[in-house]
């Protein structure tokens, strides 16, 4: 697929104007184009709700554009409770879907009126001394072995830390059941970031089997399913990328299979994406400002591994447009780098891209979700600015930039010589 920026070198000259480099964009066109067929792909089940996942982009501009959009948030954290409260949701328009969990994060979720989705058995107690179990309650599920798609290993859930094993769920829904609890929901997340349209049907084959186990064998009322994240989206240009009609309709045609004869058709269809849902609406704009020539070639820019690490991290590709060099033969070779003393701060090795000079805005793709979030402060170095990109290309900054006085807020620096 080719990548195409969602911002002119002349946008970036003026938000740079305003907003110095680095900073996110957001395409909020975009990512309401995004939301409306995620939404029309699940039409066919009456209780569908994405739940976005909030550690991907976690900004209250963001959140309230979700809401705006009809979709709920999935929660992990105190934090993330908090972001979800100040965007406006509440009750089950939140998932809280957490792991080793600390009492004040459950506390909270619970006095929001969250839908609570505990990870393991030994959190049935912990939540219900706590809280108290309510009315509808999800559970986390770890089915073990490897998760293959079409013959190729996916994934290691059985080295996960996350969910319950089979005997698990079935002996909490009892214990449940038997304290009150009268609706549950069922919940995995087994492969991040899947490129096909294969990775939520067979999920949703898994779960619901499971859940109509349940049914069965406890007589417990199934009332969602959450099949989480994991749909990913195409870093590469050369990579498709995932449909999500078909996605939809492979788990319709699951739904008709496994719930419709058994008389479940009432089951609500969660899920909790993040990255499908912000990923490629969001990018890295940050300015060359160096250019050095040893043993390769390299271009230094103003923004680091701390403004997205990814490529640091894990070593991802993640596509990179020279604004207003768009048709430019790629005659160069580059490592485009940041200045962390670090050497796996670079963003690109060996990228051929058009002839790079000082000045030139580097347009860094596929940032939206799992970009900013990650940042850190390694060396000092401060994380950038968001800006909301408007369909009419007007912009608004939705975070400033951090400054120094950010950075040593948790000190106390009385009987210090600081400035
Ligand atoms: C990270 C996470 C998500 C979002 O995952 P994506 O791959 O970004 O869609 C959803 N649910 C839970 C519980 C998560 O931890």
């Amino acid at each position: 697929m080719k990548k195409t920026p969602f911002i002119s070198r002349q946008l970036a000259e003026a938000i740079d104007a305003k907003i110095p480099t680095p900073f996110y964009v957001y395409d909020e066109a975009g990512i309401v184009r995004n939301i409306e067929n995620i939404k029309s792909a699940f039409s066919w089940n009456s209780g569908f709700k994405e739940y976005f996942a909030v550690k991907a982009t976690p900004n209250p501009f963001i959140l309230k554009l979700m809401k705006e959009n009809g979709l709920g948030v999935d929660c992990s954290s105190l934090t993330e409770l908090m972001l979800a409260e100040a965007a406006g949701f509440s009750g089950d328009d939140i998932m809280f879907s957490s792991n080793e969990t600390p009492a004040e994060d459950y506390v909270l979720a619970d006095r929001l009126g969250a839908i609570v989705n505990l990870d393991d058995i030994t959190h049935v107690d912990f939540f219900d001394s706590l809280c108290g179990l309510k009315e509808t309650m999800s559970l986390r599920y770890n089915p073990g072995g490897v998760f293959t798609v079409s013959n190729s290993i996916m994934d290691n859930p059985q080295d996960a830390k996350y969910g319950m094993t089979g005997d698990q769920i079935f002996e909490a829904v009892k214990i449940m059941m038997d304290r009150g609890v009268k609706h549950f929901g069922i919940h995995s997340f087994l492969v991040s970031n899947t490129v096909t349209n294969d990775y939520y049907p067979m999920l949703a084959r898994q779960l619901f089997d499971l859940a109509a186990k349940i049914s069965e064998k406890t007589g417990a009322h199934i009332a969602f399913v959450n099949l989480s994240g994991g749909v990913g989206i195409p870093y590469l240009p050369d990579q498709d990328a995932n449909d999500i009609f078909a996605i939809g309709d492979g788990v319709r045609k699951v739904y008709e299979e496994v719930f419709i004869p058994r008389g479940m058709g009432d089951v609500a269809i969660y899920t909790e994406m993040g990255r499908y849902v912000m990923g490629p609406y969001g990018a890295l704009v940050t300015k060359a400002i160096h250019e050095k020539h040893i043993y390769k070639e390299y271009i230094g820019v103003d923004a680091c591994a701390v403004n997205l690490m990814r490529p640091a991290m894990y070593g991802s590709y993640h596509h990179v447009t020279v604004l207003g060099k768009e048709d430019e033969p790629c005659t160069c070779t580059y490592d485009i780098v940041g200045g962390l003393c670090e050497n796996n701060d670079k963003f690109a090795i060996d990228r051929k891209l058009p002839k790079i000079e000082k000045g030139d805005y580097l347009f860094i793709h596929d940032a939206g979700a799992h970009g900013f979030s990650m940042g850190y402060n390694y060396n000092g170095k401060l994380r950038s600015a968001e800006v909301m990109v408007h369909p009419d290309q007007s912009f608004d900054m939705i975070r400033r930039a951090e400054t120094p006085k950010d950075y040593f807020a948790t000190f106390d620096f009385s009987g210090f010589n600081l400035g």
